[in-house]
């Protein structure tokens, strides 16, 4: 089931054949209590993959504004020991992160082994508002893609686990969720007059999202197109995703120390 979220491997990417709307037949109360039958060993997976250290985990999140980068967070991460889980946000790069290449501030939030790091924005923003706003030449976004895939293998070679999702809304979603926005007052903290023209180049940004969809969905690193105008199948559907990874790797308590069994624990 969630094969249907993965990018097709194999040359392009077209954002139109995905509906953002998709929900598998499922309905909101269904998802909800799927989510909450699976907190439990969601969070036993999570300290497994701690106390056995072997592997770290890192989620990409990209999405357009509005598109429910924050409220994933916020949800699908909530069964989690914050202790285990770490979430940064890449914004604006500073002049001393201008003046090195695109993927060292990158590197140094990758996450340790036991260690979930989630990336709320990412180095695809070097290949999406850069290359749309054409902030660097197209000689120098076009070797990104090549320079993202080798970064992305020493990482998995490595010992990190890699898992990118692209929350997929559409443009109608997202002017109701940025009205929504406008409308509520506890909400108008988050609008931002500036994504106004974000929202005008929306077509150059989704080409710009199926060149990056296309060109670094790896084996090792794979994108999902997540349908995510309903933020409960969003949520279900990622955390089956996750979970999915996790179950993969066999995972169990480690044994502990030797000579445990003749411990007594002194009066
Ligand atoms: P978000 O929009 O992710 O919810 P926010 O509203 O809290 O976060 P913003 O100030 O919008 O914060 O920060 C993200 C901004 O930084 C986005 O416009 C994003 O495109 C931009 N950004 C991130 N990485 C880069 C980059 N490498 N080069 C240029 N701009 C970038
Ligand atoms: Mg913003």
């Amino acid at each position: 089931m969630t094969e249907q979220a993965l990018v097709p491997t194999g040359g392009k990417v077209n954002l139109a054949l995905f509906s953002p709307d998709y929900d598998d037949g499922m309905t909101k109360k269904q998802a909800a209590e799927k989510v909450s039958a699976l907190a439990e060993r969601f969070s036993e997976l999570q300290t497994m993959f701690y106390a056995n250290r072997k592997n770290a985990l890192l989620i990409i999140l990209q999405a357009m504004d509005a598109g429910g980068k924050d409220g994933t967070i916020r949800k699908v991460f909530a069964p989690l020991d914050p202790q285990g889980v770490r979430v940064i946000a890449f914004k604006k790069p500073s002049e001393a992160e201008l003046a090195h290449d695109f993927l060292w501030r990158v590197h140094q939030q990758v996450p340790p082994k036991g260690m979930i790091t989630v990336f709320n924005r990412s180095h695809y923003e070097d290949v999406l508002i850069v290359r749309v706003n054409k902030l660097v030449s197209e000689e120098v976004w076009r070797k990104r893609y090549d320079h993202i895939n080798a970064f992305e293998k020493l990482l998995t070679d490595s010992g990190t686990i890699i898992l990118k999702f692209f929350l997929h809304i559409s443009k109608d979603e997202q002017k109701k969720r940025l009205q929504d926005r406008l409308d509520d007052p506890t909400e108008r903290w988050k609008f931002a007059i500036g994504d106004l023209p974000v929202r005008e180049k929306w077509h150059d940004y989704q080409q710009a999202y199926e060149d990056a969809l296309a060109l670094c969905h790896t084996e090792y690193a794979p994108w999902h197109i997540i349908p995510a105008n309903k933020k409960w199948y969003r949520n279900y559907i990622i955390t089956r995703v996750i979970m999915d990874k996790l179950e993969s790797l066999q995972l169990s308590f480690p044994a502990g120390e030797v000579g445990l069994d003749k411990v007594v624990i002194p009066d």
